[in-house]
């Protein structure tokens, strides 16, 4: 069972359009991932279904040390040369998540610098994906104020960040060798300059952009998602 409704989301994304399926993938992010939801979607889709498999849990202390953060050996991350799952699933959130086989969890502000490099630390121990991500999912959002203008403010400031991050970390689809390979998948609210992020930001950089809203999110609820698909670099 799944620890959210938002993991119906996911799969029906994917089952539409089948970016968690090739067999190349082999490094997954997943930002806002608590409870759970769309991380257990990614596992099983890797092949790491209920099998018991090391998790490390990550949190980002004031004082991490550079050099290994995480303080974590190198055989605990390598699921095909344990012959589980494969590849590497790094999940994100201010929260508490409890543990999901295959899926290491960070436990940090997306927003703050240094959780980019935690992050980058984590992709660069998968071997062949020369530190790069073949999947970016965010289905962040930050807490509602009751605000709305303070939420679609929030909403997009997480969108432009995120956006950011991936132009450093996502592989591109020349270098996967598939024209949809290198895939952004963003969770957005209505907001007056979406259109704007649309097609200054996604449109010009990835081979193709869908708008979706997936049937199990509900239609009063001004959610979306793009997803993108085909990283150029
Ligand atoms: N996809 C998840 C699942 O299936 O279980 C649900 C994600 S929930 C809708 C959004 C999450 O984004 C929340 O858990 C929240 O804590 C997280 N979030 C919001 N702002 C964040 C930030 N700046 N850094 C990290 N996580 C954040």
């Amino acid at each position: 069972s799944y620890r959210s409704r938002s993991a119906f989301k996911l799969l029906e994304m994917d089952d539409k359009w089948r970016f968690l399926t090739p067999r190349d993938v082999r490094v997954v992010l997943d930002l806002g991932s608590a409870p759970g939801g769309w991380s257990q979607v990614v596992a099983q889709k890797l092949g790491w279904d209920e099998t018991p498999a090391p998790h490390v849990n990550a949190v980002l202390r004031d004082s991490w040390s550079a050099t290994n953060p995480l303080d974590i050996s190198d055989s605990d991350l390598n699921g095909e040369s344990l012959g589980r799952g494969r590849g590497t699933i790094v999940a994100v959130d201010l929260l508490r998540m409890s543990p999901i086989p295959g899926v290491q969890f960070v436990q940090a502000d997306f927003l703050v610098p240094e959780t980019e490099s935690l992050i980058r630390g984590l992709i660069a121990r998968q071997a062949g994906n020369e530190g790069k991500a073949d999947i970016i999912l965010c289905d962040m959002a930050g807490n509602s104020t009751g605000n709305a203008f303070h939420d679609i403010e929030s909403s997009l400031a997480i969108c432009t960040s995120v956006f950011e991050f991936t132009k450093r970390h996502i592989r591109s689809a020349q270098s996967i060798g598939r024209e949809m390979g290198g895939v952004l998948l963003i969770k957005h609210f209505a907001h007056p300059l979406l259109h704007h992020f649309r097609t200054q930001h996604l449109v010009p950089n990835f081979n193709d952009v869908k708008y979706l809203k997936p049937n199990a999110s509900r239609t009063e609820s001004k959610e979306g998602y793009f997803l993108c698909r085909g990283w150029k670099g």
